[in-house]
């Protein structure tokens, strides 16, 4: 453990990704660094062992990484939740508000069952959408969400205020 590591000094900031004005917080750097990495995922395990999980959900793309680290290192499965058309076999999906436009999240059906506790995971929180129509998704699916993990929080673009208002509990290592 390296509890003094500085883990946003490992994230990198590239200006104007993916378009002209946004500001792209790139954890490659982060997963990168072997201890920035294992810190990490340590870190992201503490937080999560406290909701006593059955299963971690991660969210495609970067959400894979860190979800999937902290499945084999707590014992535990991971369930993947991906853009439309991604999943092979039967579906149950979500339709969720971009800034322009609609996304559509999907789960396969029988990967998390009535009454299994889970907690969300993935690497930045924006304005929360993403999050909140993964949870949607957990709940239409009888799964109860204990929290939602992310490595890095904008705050300023409002979704752990989002977050806080629709009852979800929520941690990040950074921001
Ligand atoms: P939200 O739905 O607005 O909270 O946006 C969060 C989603 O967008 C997550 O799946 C992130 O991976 C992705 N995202 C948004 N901004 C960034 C960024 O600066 N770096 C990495 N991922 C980002």
């Amino acid at each position: 453990p390296r509890p003094d590591l500085d883990l946003a000094a490992l994230v990198r900031t590239i200006p104007d990704f993916p378009k002209p004005g946004i500001s792209f917080r790139d954890i490659t750097t982060l997963i990168g660094d072997a201890a920035g990495f294992a810190e990490s995922v340590r870190r992201l395990c503490d937080r999560a062992a406290i909701h006593r999980p059955d299963l971690i959900v991660a969210v495609e793309a970067r959400g894979f990484l860190f979800g999937a680290a902290m499945a084999t290192a707590m014992g535990l499965g991971l369930v993947p939740v991906r853009k439309a058309g991604k999943l092979p076999g039967m579906t149950i999906g979500v339709d969720y508000e971009l800034e322009y436009g609609v996304d559509r999240l999907e789960l396969h059906e029988g990967a998390v069952l009535p009454g299994h506790r889970v907690v969300l995971i993935d690497d930045l929180l924006a304005t929360g959408g993403t999050i909140l129509a993964t949870a949607q998704l957990m709940r239409s699916a009888g799964a109860e969400v204990a929290a939602a993990l992310f490595v890095i929080d904008l705050p300023d673009l409002g979704g752990s205020a989002r977050l806080a208002a629709a009852g979800l509990a929520c941690e990040t290592l950074i921001g």
